[in-house]
């Protein structure tokens, strides 16, 4: 029996371990380099060089301007930002009031959009979605309004990994001249990320999902787009977002990007076997067992199941003790005894909807973590059904 020290990490859609390298390049600006990019003097010059390096290096690596980076405190606020900067903008700009949303966002998105609607008066639409809780352009181009004010569809789903045509939905969008945003905070991670051939005006990414620091994140705001800034202050970020950058946390940003980019063609003939043993296993030695999300338009190292009949919160507990952290769903969701969003807006009914897994394979996942979750799975899995008498 391992400790539950020695876990076996199959969470890499909740977070990842910071990558070596990327904690080498922030070190220094800590200590030697702790200027304020906003002072005069060399040392400030110093940190703002810095700064503007690492904006220089993730605008190309999403082929788009350095003008268009927005450094922001994680993922959630980039979300935050483009919604309510692109809403509170366009009613002020256009009187446009009503936004549209796919019903399977993170929360940083759909909180965000509830409160737009229940406190500031915005009419807050969802778009439907597929059993693989995708959102299709057609339908995107039916709920399109005169005064729609943004639409928000994420690029990849972080609880079910199915991916969404947001090319396609953009060039509706771009058609319409409405603002898209898209949450990349998942997609980045795995998926190349091209802004000039994606026709989305707003993009979310945060960096630990990658291999980089948690609370670091960044918008990317195609030149144009009517948005009001949503934290006032000092004039940092071109008056988008005020506070004193966070120096060391953006270059580590920049950094874990760009080895993620670099290495996307290792991890992806790592990891995409190891996924599809998994899924394959999963689906043929447990009975009353769905995958949910797309079979194949899904990200490269997600997995993800309902169970018929199965406690999700009592099987991820089962699995800490035999030593697998996993979750069910969304991280932020673990300890909610329905069924998330997400899995009611694919049309899960409740018997099966509360026996979520969601496995997320990384980097440093081997073959024989993958062998040993799938001795031990099916056991807990009857384990569970059994104490619900089933
Ligand atoms: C993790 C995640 C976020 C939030 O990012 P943080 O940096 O943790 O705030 C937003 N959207 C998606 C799809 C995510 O997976």
């Amino acid at each position: 029996m391992m400790s539950k020290l020695e876990k076996t990490y199959l969470d890499y859609a909740a977070t990842t371990p910071l990558d070596p390298r990327v904690l080498a390049v922030m070190q220094p600006f800590f200590n030697e380099k702790y200027g304020n990019p906003s002072s005069v003097h060399t040392l400030g010059q110093q940190a703002e060089a810095a700064v503007e390096t690492a904006r220089e290096t993730l605008a190309s690596l999403l082929n788009c301007s350095p003008m268009e980076i927005f450094f922001t405190s994680c993922g959630s606020e980039s979300d935050n930002l483009a919604l309510r900067g692109t809403a509170f903008a366009a009613r002020q700009i256009r009187k446009a009031t009503h936004i549209l949303i796919s019903p399977v966002e993170h929360d940083a998105i759909s909180f965000t959009a509830k409160q737009l609607a229940h406190v500031f008066g915005f009419e807050l639409e969802y778009l439907p979605v597929n059993e693989y809780g995708q959102v299709t352009a057609e339908s995107v181009k039916a709920h399109l309004r005169e005064d729609t004010a943004v639409v928000s569809v994420m690029f990849a789903n972080n609880e079910i990994g199915s991916i969404n045509p947001i090319r396609e939905i953009g060039k509706i969008c771009r058609e319409k001249n409405i603002p898209f945003h898209t949450d990349a905070v998942q997609a980045a991670a795995h998926l190349s990320i091209d802004t000039s051939d994606l026709n989305v005006d707003l993009l979310s990414l945060g960096a630990h999902k990658l291999y980089g620091p948690k609370g670091i994140g960044a918008l990317y705001i195609r030149q144009g787009t009517p948005i009001l800034p949503a934290q006032t202050g000092g004039g940092q970020e071109k008056n988008m977002r005020a506070g004193t950058s966070n120096v060391a946390f953006i270059v580590g940003q920049s950094e874990a990007f760009r080895l993620g980019k670099d290495e996307q063609h290792i991890n992806h003939d790592h990891i995409i076997p190891l996924r599809d043993k998994l899924i394959k296993n999963v689906l043929a030695k447990i009975p009353d067992v769905k995958l949910t999300g797309h079979p194949e338009d899904r990200l490269p190292n997600h997995a993800s199941f309902v169970f018929k009949n199965v406690d999700g919160n009592e099987l991820l507990m089962m699995l800490d003790n035999a030593g697998f952290a996993c979750s069910s769903g969304s991280a932020c969701k673990t300890g909610n005894p329905e069924p998330s969003e997400v899995l009611n807006a694919i049309g899960l009914s409740r018997e099966w909807g509360l026996g979520s897994l969601r496995v997320t394979l990384g980097k440093h996942t081997t073959e024989e973590d993958i062998s040993r979750f799938l001795e031990i799975l099916p056991q807990l899995i009857s384990d569970n059904r059994s104490m619900r008498g089933f």
